[in-house]
């Protein structure tokens, strides 16, 4: 495949089309984050732009290089089911969605996205509901084997329109982590318009712009995610296909981090609750749709670079070792940005057995088993899911055994 068809770059703003487009920061040329490699594979490995801009126009924050979904998604298998902790959140949500929207035997769902149909299980378990999914990777298999009526398709209005001829039209879509990632999101939003019922209700889940930003989540900025939501850009957005968000909910706990939940419906269709406005109101006077706001986000991470890099010399000058914990996704965004390698950190424990054996993409950096590790035993450990520090320094072998963590972020530190 040639270079050219790997990656392309948008030159105006996803959602409203502006050029008024500023970057708020470069953070490098970047594998594909979930791009694990063998050492033989070096040699093909490919990265691509990592930019982050914001619209002076709308507000979307979003990257323009759209790395092809074909190159991402490969070799690359990825089973929402295996977390218990997003299964619970699902099966809070449908347990409230049967009450709130009066489900039954009539009543039909569809999960665009859905994986392996973690989502349609929730409502499979709850109740009795037509369930329908979308999903164009392989894991649709898993999904349809479940009993779920799954169409193996990118999400269009195509798909919607032959959706609607074989069930009628949806009392409740879905899109939980996937419509940030969306490169033609005009033409998904067009399909949400054909697909969904006159009363009926599409739901988004996607992480919040705001918690990105105050909380530094800068590593959660990778190819795969396009968009960084916040409410102001989308209420606009969906202007142009006479759909409204008419009620919206912020989430402590997402599948990638703290989110927003969007409840999105036909123009008119549903009472606007009070929640849509106060979070507006929120975001302007936080500074949603100011540059300047951005701007200091770039500088802050700056810094904290330069004190992790700062912190891990000294550690190497006294003669200490130092490994990794945990390769997510995520994490190679911050090695890379860090321009942290195998140099620096000698190898890498992960529990995930798919991951063991394979180099971190970019900074080629030794996977290895937690036994291995604990084998090993560098003196210091960068923590790369310092999302769940607590739980790690609660429950991590290698700290019961003495072990630190050097914790990259908001501010560099070790703990305990
Ligand atoms: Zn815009």
């Amino acid at each position: 495949m040639k270079e050219l068809e790997l990656c392309k770059r948008n030159n105006s703003c996803r959602y409203c089309s502006s050029k008024n487009l500023e970057s708020i920061l470069f953070l490098g040329e970047h594998p594909p984050s979930n791009s694990f490699l063998k050492e033989e594979d070096i040699p093909k490995e490919r990265s691509f732009p990592l930019e982050i801009y914001f619209c002076n126009d709308c507000a979307l924050v979003q990257l323009l290089d759209v790395v092809s979904p074909e190159h991402m998604f490969g070799d690359y298998l990825y089973l929402s089911s295996t977390s218990r902790a997003l299964k619970e959140h699902y099966a809070h949500l449908v347990t409230r969605l049967f009450k709130d929207f009066e489900l039954g035997s009539n009543k039909k769902v569809c999960d665009i996205g859905c994986n392996d149909g973690i989502l349609l299980d929730a409502y499979a378990s709850v109740g009795d509901v037509i369930r329908i999914g979308v999903e164009p990777s392989s894991v649709h298999d898993v999904a349809e084997k479940k009993g779920h009526k799954i169409y193996s398709n990118f999400f269009t209005p195509e798909v919607a329109k032959k959706i609607v001829a074989d069930h009628g039209k949806i009392d409740i879509a879905s899109a939980m982590n996937i419509y940030p990632h969306v490169d033609d999101i005009s033409e998904f939003t067009k399909g949400v318009k054909q697909l969904i019922a006159e009363k009926g209700t599409f739901i988004v889940e996607a992480s919040y712009l705001i918690d990105l930003i105050e909380k530094k989540l800068f590593d959660t900025i990778y190819h795969e995610h396009l968009c960084y939501l916040s409410l102001t850009p989308v209420v606009n957005f969906l202007k142009k296909f006479d759909l409204e968000v008419f009620h919206v909910e912020r989430l402590s706990f997402g599948a990638s981090g703290p989110a927003l939940r969007f409840f999105i419906g036909h123009k008119g269709a549903h009472e606007i609750q009070s929640s849509v406005g106060d979070l507006l109101t929120f975001e302007e006077g936080w500074g949603v749709k100011d540059m300047q706001t951005y701007k200091n986000f770039g500088n802050q991470v700056d810094r904290a670079k330069i004190e992790l890099n700062a912190l891990m010399s000294t550690l190497c000058e006294e003669g200490k070792s130092i490994g990794g914990y945990g390769a997510p996704a995520k994490g190679n965004t911050l090695l890379n940005y860090f321009e942290i390698d195998d140099k620096k950190v000698s190898c890498i424990a992960e529990t995930n057995e798919l991951k063991q054996g394979m180099l971190t993409p970019g900074s080629h950096i030794p996977i290895i088993s937690e036994e291995e590790f604990l084998k090993r035993k560098p003196d210091y450990a960068l923590l790369l899911t310092w999302n769940y520090l607590d739980f790690f320094l609660e429950k991590s072998e290698y700290i019961k055994n003495g072990g630190k963590f050097i914790v990259p972020l908001p501010e560099p530190r070790i703990l305990p």
